[in-house]
C-alpha cells in the first residue's frame, strides 16, 4: 500500500459540536420516510436549539433517519471553524449565504479527498499513483482555509479532474475482472 507521505491529513469525520448546525440550516428535505415534514433549503430545522438538535438522541423515532444517515465529511465544523473562524449565522444571518457556498464547496472536497485517499488500498500502477498524488496535492491547495479559495476548486477544474481519475480507474480495473 502506498503512503501519502508528509501531506496534512484531513479530518473527514463530522464534528457536531465545532459546527454552527450547517447542515440542519442549509440543506433542504421533503417529508417522507426519511424525514417528517418539509424543510426548504437556508430555514433552520424547527427542532434546532442554538447549533443543537433537541431531538437527536431519538432522531429515528422520531421520523429523522435521514438526518442519521447524512454526512458531511468533515464539512461542517471545517467551514465554521477554519474559514468563518467560528462566526455563525445565527447571530450573522447575512453570513448564510456565504456559508452555504463554502459548506457545498468543502464537502464536495473533502468527499473527493476521502475517494483519492481510499483508491491508495487499489493495485494501481505508478502513473496512477503519481496522479493520485498530485491531485491530492492540489485538493490540498485549494483548501487553504478562505472562502475564495474554496469557491475557486468549485468552479474550477479539479473537481472534474478528480471524477474523471477515478472513472479511468474504476473502468480499467473493472477489465481486470
Ligand atoms: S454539517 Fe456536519 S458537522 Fe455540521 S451539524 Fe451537520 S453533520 Fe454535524
Amino acid at each position: 500500500m502506498a503512503e501519502d507521505g508528509a501531506r496534512r491529513e484531513v479530518d473527514l469525520t463530522p464534528d457536531c459540536q465545532a459546527c454552527a448546525a450547517l447542515c440542519c440550516v442549509l440543506l433542504p428535505f421533503d417529508a417522507g420516510d426519511a424525514f417528517a415534514f418539509d424543510k426548504p433549503a437556508a430555514v433552520a430545522c424547527r427542532h434546532l436549539d442554538g447549533h443543537a438538535c433537541r431531538i437527536h438522541a431519538d432522531l429515528a423515532t422520531r421520523g429523522f433517519a435521514g438526518c442519521q444517515r447524512y454526512n458531511c465529511h468533515g464539512a461542517g465544523q471545517r467551514v465554521t471553524q477554519e474559514v468563518f473562524a467560528g462566526r455563525s449565522w445565527r447571530t450573522e444571518p447575512g453570513l448564510l449565504a456565504a456559508m452555504d457556498r463554502a459548506f457545498r464547496a468543502m464537502r464536495r472536497l473533502h468527499e473527493d479527498h476521502g475517494l483519492l485517499t481510499a483508491a491508495r488500498t487499489l493495485p494501481l500502477t505508478d502513473a496512477e499513483e503519481a496522479e493520485r498524488l498530485a491531485l491530492l496535492a492540489r485538493l490540498d491547495a485549494a483548501t487553504s482555509q478562505t472562502e475564495a479559495s474554496l469557491i475557486a476548486y468549485d468552479t474550477g477544474p479539479l473537481p472534474r479532474a478528480v471524477k474523471a481519475f477515478l472513472e479511468a480507474l474504476r473502468l480499467r480495473l473493472r477489465s481486470r475482472q
